[in-house]
């Protein structure tokens, strides 16, 4: 066997197969709320009085704190008295609850609910559809009534898609030029991340988010304040209702939950209300056109078949179906970060 064989291959397939282990302790660590705590302190703490705060175990906290300085999300100090640990800048800027980055509401979401559909990927990949009835014993005959099971489900959903736009809104919304744009519906807006980055960068643009009725309603309590006049709310299910006249629609990570079927369909209606020289713009991860990456959009592509009726695609499959619903000018802007755009016109 030659020495690569024998040293890079084997640390490959460790990585690989420990993955999972590696998320969940970030995941721990965030929901026992060691991040948190370290940034309330202001300094480091030692393992026996992190574990005394947060109420847990000495030798558990202790193994999680090592764990986690393993994977640089937090830092140690050896003292007289023993190991003290603080918060990495990474940790600091997108684990802990209150920063403007933060991802802990994605997090918690992965960690409650995509991880336990996942224990059900052998079985999607069977199946050939997603895992609601054997992941939580109900029907997926409404994809997004299974999505949004209670109350709760549907507010950690809401909190866990939205933390993306901090870090990758701008880029996907500052992809092209959209100033000619006045009129935009940000269709499934959901928390109106992106509606507020879009109002941000166009100060002459004004966002209407359309989304189903409760989702609305709990953008408008705990989302989007009262006094943001430039973003209104439009309550409805884009398959069934009308979709109003606009100068542009937003589709972020609508397209993706879809079957090609509904996306026509969707797109189809989009291209009959939109003004003309208006535009659609598709945000979403795209995959390479010889299927050969990004592992990211590889994975989304799988979390697609557990949780959606969806897929990741590629600029040219996206590309198929915008014309195949009447648009042209189809522009495509890989943005470097998670999120790509692409721009089709009426
Ligand atoms: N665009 C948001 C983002 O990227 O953060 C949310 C994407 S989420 C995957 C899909 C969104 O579509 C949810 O907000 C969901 O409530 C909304 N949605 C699903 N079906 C819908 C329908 N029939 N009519 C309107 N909105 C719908």
């Amino acid at each position: 066997m030659s020495s690569t064989q024998d040293l890079v291959y084997p640390q490959i397939l460790f990585q690989y197969n420990n993955g999972f282990l590696v998320s969940k302790i970030m995941f721990t660590a965030c929901e026992l709320g060691v991040f948190d705590l370290l940034l309330e302190s202001e300094g480091s703490l030692s393992s026996d009085a992190i574990a005394e705060r947060l109420g847990t175990s000495v030798s558990g906290m202790e193994r999680l704190l090592d764990a986690c300085v393993g994977l640089k999300l937090l830092g140690v100090e050896m003292k007289s008295e023993g190991a003290f640990y603080r918060n990495t800048e990474l940790s600091k800027l997108y684990l802990t609850k209150s920063s403007p980055k933060s991802q802990y509401h994605n997090l918690m979401y992965y960690s409650k609910t995509v991880y336990l559909c996942w224990h059900y990927l052998t079985d999607a990949v069977r199946d050939g559809k997603n895992q609601y009835e054997r992941a939580f014993g109900v029907s997926s005959k409404d994809l997004f009534g299974a999505l949004y099971r209670s109350e709760e489900e549907m507010i950690t959903f809401m909190y866990g898609l939205n933390a993306i736009w901090s870090i990758c809104g701008r880029d996907v919304i500052a992809a092209f030029d959209l100033s000619s744009f006045t009129v935009i519906y940000d269709l499934g807006g959901c928390a109106g991340g992106l509606a507020q980055e879009c109002i941000s960068l166009y100060p002459n643009s004004t966002v209407t988010i359309y989304d189903l009725p409760k989702v609305v309603q709990v953008t408008k309590e705990r989302f989007v304040p009262p006094e943001e006049r430039r973003i209104t709310f439009h309550e409805g299910d884009f398959f069934k209702d009308p979709i109003p006249e606009a100068d542009l629609y937003i589709l972020a990570r609508i397209l993706h939950d879809w079957a090609d079927d509904k996306c026509m369909q969707l797109l189809t209606k989009i291209h009959k209300a939109c003004k003309p020289g208006g535009g659609v713009l598709l945000v979403e991860t795209l995959l390479n056109e010889d299927k050969t990456g990004p592992l990211e959009a590889h994975l989304f592509s799988l979390m697609m078949l557990v949780q959606t009726e969806g897929k990741e695609r590629t600029p040219a499959e996206y590309s198929k179906l915008l014309t195949a619903a009447g648009f042209r000018e189809i522009q495509v802007k890989k943005t470097g970060k998670l999120y790509d755009a692409i721009l089709g016109r009426k």
